[in-house]
């Protein structure tokens, strides 16, 4: 099925209005180790691969080609991923900061912020895996998006696929496996990614980071 893309203006003005860090952030992100970049599924929202590519100065072809994977669903959907690799592949390996800060993919943007489908409506929540959820200045900042996120009129259809694949984590190093004999703009059937499941990390950590509180304002 084909997607309405998600017009570029759009993304430009969330991307003006709302930055996704600031210090308080960096300090808990850094603290933390980044662990959300790891063995989790970079999605883009429809269209979104034209405005990066744009932003970028390149083609949409040649940023496919250096930056995502594509997930074929059963009726021919087709949802951009960033790569599916050990590292990210915005991630500056030197300074460990992302290269797209200015225009990156709205779901690592909002991130604790996390989008749930419950009899056909869109909800918007906060991941109490994320060590910012626990800081009240934190998750009040993170709020701050959800009445921004209405604007991207995010496909319930589209959003379903997502949500089958989303919180799950993924063994990367088979990943790595499965990849070989594919071109290098790879197609993963949803089939084949849902074999390549990494689930003991999280749900150990699920365990762990549910048990703690949210803490009182302290910057
Ligand atoms: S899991 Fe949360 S605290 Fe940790 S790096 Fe990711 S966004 Fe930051
Ligand atoms: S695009 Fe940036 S924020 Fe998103 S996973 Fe990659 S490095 Fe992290």
């Amino acid at each position: 099925m084909l997607y309405k893309k998600i017009p570029k203006k759009i993304y430009n003005h969330f991307h003006k209005i709302f930055s996704g860090s600031n210090q308080n952030t960096f300090k808990i992100c850094s603290e933390c180790g980044g662990v959300c970049e790891h063995n989790k599924i970079g999605t883009l929202l429809p269209g979104e691969e034209e405005y990066m590519a744009e932003k970028m100065g390149i083609s949409v072809l040649e940023f496919k080609i250096r930056y995502l994977d594509v997930l074929k669903m059963d009726d021919g959907t087709l949802i951009y991923v960033l790569k599916l690799g050990k590292l990210c592949p915005f991630l500056n390996e030197e300074n460990k900061e992302c290269d797209c800060r200015d225009f990156k993919p709205i779901f690592c943007k909002i991130y604790p912020v996390i989008i749930t489908l419950e009899d056909e409506k869109i909800n918007f929540t906060i991941d109490n895996w994320c060590k910012l959820s626990r800081k009240k200045a934190c998750r009040t900042y993170f709020e701050t998006a959800i009445p921004l996120l209405s604007s991207f009129a995010i496909p319930v259809e589209w959003l379903r696929y997502v949500t089958s694949y989303d919180y799950l984590s993924f063994d990367y190093d088979q990943l790595e496996k499965c990849r070989r004999g594919k071109n290098k703009y790879a197609v993963f059937s949803l089939e084949e990614l849902l074999s390549l499941q990494k689930t003991e990390i999280e749900t150990a950590s699920l365990y762990i980071n549910l048990s703690q509180k949210i803490e009182e304002p302290v910057f």
